[in-house]
């Protein structure tokens, strides 16, 4: 079983899931047993988790194809247009 400052360390050293299975393990039954420092390292490892599933999101919106999306010429011209009687009359 890991000390309050071991689990600390683990988790300052290393993204929580990068530790091997052993240690997460022993890392989760602290945390779930521990009162001195169970709830802020839940928040740790929790943070943990939201920035990997953070750059799993954006990895995968820069390998789709949404980049990829233009406007047809006709479309650029006819919002232009709008744009332009927008500003205008916004002008008078
Ligand atoms: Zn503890």
């Amino acid at each position: 079983m890991f000390t309050c400052k071991q689990v600390s360390n683990l988790l300052n050293k290393k993204n929580f899931n990068d530790h091997p299975l052993w240690k997460r393990c022993l890392m989760n039954l602290h945390v779930k047993c521990c009162i001195f420092c169970g709830k802020y390292n839940t928040q740790v490892i929790e943070t943990h988790e939201m920035c990997r599933e953070l750059i799993k999101n954006e990895e995968a919106l820069n390998n789709s194809d949404c980049c990829e999306i233009h406007l047809d010429e006709s479309n650029k011209d006819a919002m232009k247009e709008k744009i332009r009687q927008s500003a205008e009359s916004a002008q008078l």
